[in-house]
């Protein structure tokens, strides 16, 4: 097919014209069972009736409006995350990437007021934080970096889940201002640290005058089965928290929170966006938290991830090939010992929208309103697919 589109991605043969909760339809009329809404997007399924509402509402009325100007429900919104948080002030933008840079500025700014010109940034191995120049600095992943050098100075990198690292990075050095991490690695494959994992970075920052940032662009909202992923632990309160992808359940907006003395860091002028909390977005994200607290979204991913974990570790958790399988809330990763890129086309001809990330971890992302017949239809569609995948080659091992 000739394309005007910037090859940026290899996509699939498959164009969907419409959706309803974890459904979607294509324009031949088949139906697939969604289980990654659009990467930890469409939480609340797709064509959420509150949000089509909101949307339409705010649409007849206003859909943008200039940050020069009050906007009343970018204040509800911030009141709203901010309550659910603990954090005390929203800056609001459209991407996760741009919350990202939003947290990178903030941390470098605040070390500045402090006295440290040269501030570095501590990151992790096998992350992603998005694609901008800081953010894919950030990230560290050598294939969303390789080509687009120079990349930024001001971050050092240090393993996952390893907090004797980063003890060490405190003995050494004086330049060090933040701490950016994601509470669960989600496109480095489902990665859920040790339990005093955040609890330790928490005490490290502390120690040392470090901010904790929380990249929650995919595992907050909901999807980890607390409204954000540091809730699942005591003392692991950040100091700032980035989110984006299911804030407005497919409507562009992302947004960085702060408390404390980085929520005062930005002043006029040092931050901005023309697009950002503009009153359409805040309207979607609006609907979708009134949704989330209704429907209590956040425990029901937890109830659902629970059950799918424990029926996979059932029906794979001795087929020879699966290493592990890894849950927190509704993101799960099962991770294979050999490259699995191909059972995203075997899943699609099988009517399931699957995930492979990192090589060889299978990642379902569905949304958070499953109901019983499409976790049964989940459960046993990929276990099949992955025991057929896996299958042919122990057959030419033995
Ligand atoms: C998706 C993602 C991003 C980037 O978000 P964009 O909206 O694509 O810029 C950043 N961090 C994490 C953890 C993500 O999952």
């Amino acid at each position: 097919m000739t394309t005007h589109l910037m090859q940026t991605y290899a996509r699939l043969p498959v164009h969907f014209s419409h959706g309803s909760g974890a459904w979607l339809w294509d324009t031949q009329g088949r139906r697939y069972l969604d289980a990654l809404s659009g990467i930890a997007v469409c939480n609340l399924g797709h064509a959420h009736p509150d949000v089509t509402e909101a949307l339409c509402r705010q649409a007849e009325k206003l859909v943008h409006c200039s940050n020069l100007y009050e906007i009343p429900l970018q204040e509800r919104l911030a009141e709203a995350l901010c309550a659910h948080s603990g954090m005390e002030r929203a800056f609001f933008c459209n991407s996760g990437a741009e919350a990202n840079e939003a947290a990178i500025k903030l941390a470098r700014a605040h070390a500045h007021r402090k006295g440290n010109r040269n501030p570095v940034i501590v990151v992790m191995e096998n992350t992603f934080h998005g694609r901008t120049l800081a953010t894919l600095t950030a990230t560290g992943n050598r294939r969303v970096q390789a080509g687009f050098e120079p990349l930024l100075t001001g971050f050092v990198r240090v393993p996952f889940d390893d907090l004797e690292s980063i003890e060490a990075l405190a003995r050494d050095r004086q330049d060090i201002c933040a701490v950016l991490v994601e509470p669960v690695q989600g496109e480095g494959g489902v990665r859920v640290p040790a339990a005093d994992y955040l609890p330790g970075l928490r005490r490290i920052c502390d120690e040392n005058g470090w901010l904790l940032m929380l990249d929650e662009v995919q595992t907050g909202m909901g999807r980890s089965g607390r409204w954000f992923a540091f809730q699942h632990h005591e003392d692991a309160l950040p100091d700032v928290i980035t989110l984006a992808k299911a804030l407005g359940n497919g409507v562009p907006i992302g947004a960085c929170l702060a408390r404390g003395e980085a929520a005062e860091v930005f002043q006029p002028g040092s931050h901005g966006s023309t697009f950002g909390g503009n009153p359409l977005a805040c309207s979607a994200a609006l609907a979708v938290v009134h949704a989330m607290e209704r429907d209590r979204l956040p425990e029901r991913a937890d109830e659902i991830g629970a059950r799918l974990a424990s029926g996979f570790r059932e029906k794979l958790g001795d087929v020879e090939g699966v290493t592990a399988i890894r849950q927190r809330g509704l993101m799960l990763g099962i991770e294979l010992d050999r490259d699995c890129g191909d059972l995203v086309s075997q899943a699609l001809e099988e009517g399931l929208l699957i995930n492979v990330t990192a090589g060889n971890v299978v990642r379902l992302l569905p949304p958070l309103v499953l109901d019983a017949e499409q976790e049964t239809l989940l459960l046993d569609g990929v276990s099949r697919l992955i025991r057929d995948f896996l299958q042919p080659m122990a057959e030419c091992a033995s």
